[in-house]
């Protein structure tokens, strides 16, 4: 399905959206910050902005009840969340980086078992996605084998028209529905052109071959070069579209209180600090290896894919400059050295 909508029409679409109590996400601006956020109105919509946190997050949020229990005499009273009263979403104005990582972490929370608080949101959401026209310094889609109207995860895809509205591109029986539901808005095709797309980094990095000598090269005296100035902040991973850690903490006293689920990162040293004390990954290095290897080599043994959709949020974000492209650049060359 090819359409066009006029940028009236898309604020008068979201509006009317808002206006039927469905819950509508989209890059907003918060205290000076663009983040994925419900909207109150469609003029909310930023969208010369890529958020500062990646999409993820309207499907496995920062933080997030499970369960809150009550000792109520000799028992105990157990009040679980129902993931079937998570409300349907529209999410608006996500960039190709963002709406193909949702298919990579689909995999992962549909495998052995199936995260219900996962899979419940993404049955209930539509993505309409939005082709990149600009691209900065960090950007890498291109090199991973994404581009910026990449398709992928996203019901409809909108790409910016020379005539200040839109191609709409339906991808899903869902995102064809969107548009059938409120028919009146869109048009056929053929008033303006596509705007040029962006360019980010023109050469595709050879995943292969990076994943061929990361099989290889587990113990490397390379990885103490490369992760060296790692200071293990975690902010990669927490603004990582695909990075997908969790813990599950028990909150409150023995008498009541919450279970919870909240994001957890590699680079952390106690991620894999076991109770006994010993800590397999007791050096920055090793834990800064373990985000290279799950991404370029542990996920793609295991799901056949690559966990990083080249957004450039933690090259963007790393307090000490660690650039993952300057670092899969460096490993491919040793590859091929
Ligand atoms: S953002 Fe940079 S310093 Fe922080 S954990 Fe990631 S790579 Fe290490
Ligand atoms: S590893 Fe970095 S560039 Fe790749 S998807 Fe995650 S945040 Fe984006």
């Amino acid at each position: 399905m090819r359409k066009q909508i006029t940028a009236d029409n898309f604020n008068a679409l979201l509006q009317a959206l808002i206006d039927s109590a469905t819950r509508v996400v989209g890059p907003r601006r918060n205290a000076g910050t663009v983040l994925y956020e419900p909207l109150a109105a469609a003029d909310e919509l930023v969208l010369d902005e890529l958020p500062r946190r990646s999409v993820k997050e309207a499907f496995f949020p920062v933080c997030e009840d499970l369960l809150a229990y009550e000792k109520q005499g000799q028992g105990v009273q157990v009040q679980d969340v129902d993931p079937a009263l998570f409300p349907e979403t529209v999410l608006v104005g996500v960039r190709p980086c963002d709406a193909a990582a949702i298919p990579v972490l689909d995999a992962v929370f549909s495998w052995d078992y199936k995260d219900r608080f996962f899979l419940e949101r993404r049955a209930k959401t539509t993505i309409i996605g939005l082709a990149c026209t600009q691209a900065d310094d960090a950007c890498f889609c291109t090199a991973v084998g994404l581009s910026p109207n990449e398709p992928k995860g996203a019901d409809l895809l909108l790409t910016p028209l020379s005539s200040g509205g839109y191609l709409v591109e339906g991808h899903s029986e869902k995102g064809v529905a969107l548009c059938r539901s409120y028919a009146a808005l869109f048009s056929e095709p053929g008033n303006g052109e596509p705007l040029p797309l962006a360019q980010p980094q023109p050469t595709p990095f050879d995943l292969k071959r990076i994943k061929a000598w990361l099989d290889d090269h587990f113990e490397d005296p390379a990885w103490d070069g490369i992760a060296t100035r790692c200071v293990g902040c975690g902010a990669c991973a927490f603004v990582c579209p695909v990075c997908h850690c969790f813990d599950i903490v028990d909150e409150g006293t023995e008498k009541a209180g919450k279970r919870r689920k909240y994001w957890d990162a590699c680079g952390f040293w106690k991620f894999t600090h076991h109770a006994s004390g010993h800590n397999p990954r007791d050096l920055q290095p090793k834990r800064y290896r373990n985000r290279i290897m799950h991404k370029f080599k542990y996920y793609d043994d295991k799901f056949g894919q690559t966990l990083c959709t080249g957004c450039g949020r933690c090259v963007r974000l790393c307090p000490v400059g660690i650039d993952i492209a300057g670092v899969l650049g460096e490993i491919e060359k040793k590859a091929n050295d």
